[in-house]
């Protein structure tokens, strides 16, 4: 946490605003908005997992539909489009990002389109806060005018050619969950640039009540709402956002720095126009066996650090879904690590991750 957090939840109490509405909650909104700009009009909903439940739903898609999704990403990023009784369709990564590939994704659009099952929406994912090629994927997505969902949950910092992550989708989605880069202990937020957008999203995460003096509802809503206590502290993270970021980045220039040279250590770098908040760390090994020898050795030493996200399209859950892959993610799953990445975390913290890979690789 930062400094004022407290006082923000505190000023909640003081003026018995307890509730998923009030002045912290406009305030929140209004700081993200002027964060990420781009004319970006935001709604702070309970969990980045029901924002994009949301802009799926607000896009159009609903049962039967197929949905085109990033597989090198966390679960939450899918399940939504299981809750509208939509179909997922899984797509490989570049190498480059390690995010949704241009060239499988408009492969997947063209195959689905020709079996008479034109996509509904496409869910991109800005992982471990790298961008996505977001020129590419915006093409691809007017070209076959197919709306997207930027999944912004790891890369609120982020930004391609300038532009801050979160306003590149037709909806814009993030998370402030514990572990991301700033958190509301729980909480996300949807991004539109189209305010109606906006208040439908907020109309339907307050249980879609109908202008009336009673209650008098005309389609089905949620409780998604964010407390206005919760997003006191919300407005307390924004004032330390960048300082997170900077953090953050900085534990990658001090492993790289250290292990940049190793030939069992690959870093995934920003190509130009990139910029990464660098929410994890992430480095690839030669192999299998040497990520786990690292990942035991840290282990060892009560420090854990975890494989990529294991692809969606082979998850047990998600695995009978179509996929249009090349072994890109899987890949990098088997040979990927997240390191230590916390915003806390001291040089001599760094020292000692480090020194135990250095050992741990030693003579491979
Ligand atoms: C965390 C995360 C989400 C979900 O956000 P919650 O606020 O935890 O519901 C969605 N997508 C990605 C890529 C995430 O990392």
């Amino acid at each position: 946490m930062g400094n004022n957090e407290q006082v923000y939840v505190k000023e909640a109490f003081d003026t018995n605003w307890v509730a998923p509405l009030g002045p912290n909650v406009d305030l929140f909104e209004q700081a993200l908005e002027e964060y990420v700009g781009n004319g970006m009009h935001v709604a702070a909903l309970s969990s980045g997992t029901a924002a994009i439940h949301l802009a799926l739903q607000l896009l159009g898609v609903s049962q039967g539909d197929e949905v085109l999704c990033q597989s090198l990403t966390f679960s939450a990023s899918a399940n939504p489009i299981l809750y509208l009784g939509a179909t997922p369709v899984f797509i490989d990564s570049e190498r480059d990002t390690w995010n949704l590939s241009p060239e499988f994704l408009e492969l997947a659009i063209v195959d689905r389109i020709s079996h008479g099952r034109k996509p509904k929406a496409i869910v991109a994912v800005h992982l471990y806060g790298m961008p996505y090629n977001v020129d590419a994927i915006s093409v691809l997505s007017q070209k076959y005018d197919i709306p997207l969902v930027e999944d912004s949950a790891e890369a609120l910092g982020s930004s391609y050619g300038g532009i801050k992550c979160g306003s590149f989708g037709d909806i814009g989605i993030l998370s402030f969950n514990g572990n991301k880069i700033i958190t509301t202990s729980g909480g996300g937020a949807l991004l539109a640039k189209n305010l109606e957008i906006k208040k439908k999203a907020v109309f339907l995460a307050t249980q879609a009540r109908d202008e009336a003096p009673h209650y008098q509802h005309s389609s089905v809503g949620y409780n998604y709402r964010m407390s206005n206590v919760l997003a006191g502290i919300g407005r307390g993270q924004m004032e330390v956002l960048d300082d997170r970021v900077a953090a953050r980045r900085a534990n990658y220039a001090y492993y790289r720095s250290r292990m940049g040279h190793l030939s069992q250590l690959e870093f995934l770098k920003e190509p130009v126009g990139y910029f990464s908040n660098r929410w994890l760390t992430c480095v690839l090994t030669p192999t299998l066996k040497i990520r786990e020898k690292i990942r035991l050795a840290l282990l060892e030493d009560d420090i854990e650090a975890r494989p990529l996200w294991k692809p969606m399209h082979l998850q047990p859950i998600f695995e009978k879904y179509k996929s249009y892959t090349d072994g890109t993610s899987e890949d990098l799953f088997e040979r990927g690590l997240c390191l230590p990445s916390g915003s806390n975390l001291e040089e001599a913290d760094l020292e000692r991750t480090t020194a135990l890979i250095l050992k741990a690789i030693k003579n491979d």
